[in-house]
């Protein structure tokens, strides 16, 4: 069998998967067999069977990897599990859902091949609920609309990076790792190949609504402080609303009669809401940057590793 004169690193995070573990190397052995390949999987703190299901495989075939993770630290802390410990001179991110089809693979190393550093697969349609359809569009407009960087719409974590890339973003220290925003921060070449996103194989999602916030909190947060100059703007604008109240106020005390001030509840009801209102809101999205800057500093380790298998 001819194999490649490159090394080609497959990263995939695997949280609760055990039922599709099996169909996922089913579809996707074929496609790796034509290269020298080696398949990572990180299991990110299952409480299921996944670890036991790869370590069957791992003993049978080598380049078949495990990193187990002593807890669930979340899928971007896998991938960059993966890509702390991937060899490969091109390295792809796949879940293992079979979502994101494995047969892909071959079109984005030939991207590569063509000298394309960053080959991001982009979901031309997706077979989902339309709930998640929406707030994956909503999601990706919305963090362009704010962000420093352009991210890639419609793109999830399936994607090849350089060798050349990988080590820049094993270099980045931050502990809020957005991937998809760090991939296009870096730069070099892009490039897409298009697919149509299935539905999961077997089991549930492990991004509910929770999870879905949180994660589109921290990728507005790790490529804008927009947000903190929009709240500065909000500020002037209340406070110039509120002057304009300040006089009217006096104006009617002043140079009224009785009558005319004793009213005012609703104004007076209205403005304390209103700007009670606003300073929480200002205050949250501070607390979020504050929050951040806290999690850099005690500079924890990004993810605790209990087991590796065949690294
Ligand atoms: N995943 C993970 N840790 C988590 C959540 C998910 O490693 O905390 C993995 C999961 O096993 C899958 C991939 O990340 O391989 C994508 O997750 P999922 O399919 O639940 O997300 P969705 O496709 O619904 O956005
Ligand atoms: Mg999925």
């Amino acid at each position: 069998m001819i194999k490649s004169d490159f090394l080609l690193s497959v990263i995939v995070p695997a949280f609760d998967e055990e039922e599709n573990i099996s169909f996922f190397l089913k579809r996707a052995l074929p496609v790796l067999k034509k290269y020298d390949y080696e398949l990572i999987f990180v299991d990110d703190g299952s409480s299921d069977k996944t670890a036991e299901k790869i370590k069957a495989y791992a003993k049978k075939n080598a380049r078949i990897k495990l990193i187990r993770f002593s807890r669930n630290f979340g899928h971007q802390m896998a991938l960059t599990a993966g890509y702390r410990h991937a060899k490969g001179d091109a390295v792809i991110t796949i879940d293992a859902d079979l979502q994101d089809p494995p047969e892909l693979i071959e079109d984005m190393v030939s991207k590569w091949q063509k000298g394309y550093e960053v080959v991001y697969a982009k979901r031309r349609t997706r077979e989902e609920s339309l709930f998640k359809r929406l707030t994956a569009f909503l999601f990706y407009r919305f963090i362009n609309l704010l962000s420093d960087v352009p991210i890639p719409t419609d793109v999830g974590d399936y994607r090849l990076l350089d060798r050349k890339v990988v080590d820049v973003l094993n270099r980045l220290p931050e502990h809020s790792r957005f991937l998809r925003g760090l991939t296009s921060w870096v730069g070099f070449k892009q490039a897409f190949v298009y697919f149509d996103r299935n539905k999961r194989q077997y089991g549930q999602t492990h991004y509910p609504l929770s999870k879905m916030i949180s994660f589109a909190v921290e990728g507005l947060t790790s490529f804008s402080t927009k947000p903190l100059t929009y709240i500065t703007y909000l500020g002037l604008l209340t406070s110039m609303i509120g002057f304009l109240g300040i006089i009217y106020a006096l104006y009617r005390r002043l140079f009224l009669p009785p009558e005319y001030y004793i009213t005012g509840w609703t104004a007076i009801f209205v403005a304390v809401l209103f700007i009670g209102g606003v300073q929480m809101i200002m205050l949250g999205i501070m607390g979020e940057y504050l929050g951040r800057i806290y999690r850099e500093v005690q500079n924890r380790p990004h993810f605790v590793i209990k087991e590796k298998i065949n690294i």
